[in-house]
């Protein structure tokens, strides 16, 4: 279902987006303080394709902390990040490849 999107930010720290080398669960070095992009204009793609739907609800908490965790346990996914988080990952390409 369509949802308005709330500025949560919470798709911009929990996925990964390999177009941006961005490792599961950390926050997007674009996401600013007020949680919007600072390279709306020249976001990649995927980004730019990123609709609200019905995880924004499913997810929606008082802190971006957990919506950041609800949506990672939603997809399964809190080990995962929890594993990327504790090995100090900065990059996907580390996160992948050690
Ligand atoms: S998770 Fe949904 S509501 Fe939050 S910023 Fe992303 S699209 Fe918008
Ligand atoms: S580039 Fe912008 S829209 Fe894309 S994840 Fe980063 S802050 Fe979000």
């Amino acid at each position: 279902m369509a949802m308005e999107c709330t500025r949560c930010g919470a798709c911009c720290v929990a996925p990964d987006i390999a177009a941006l080398d961005k490792p599961l669960g950390m926050r997007c070095p674009h996401l600013t303080a007020d949680n919007l992009c600072s390279v709306y204009e020249r976001r990649p793609d995927v980004c730019r394709a990123y609709q609200a739907d019905d995880v924004c609800r499913l997810i929606d908490a008082p802190t971006l902390e957990e919506r950041v965790g609800k949506y990672l346990a939603l997809f399964e996914l809190t080990e995962e990040a929890r594993a990327i988080r504790q090995s100090g990952c900065s990059s996907m390409r580390k996160a992948r490849h050690g």
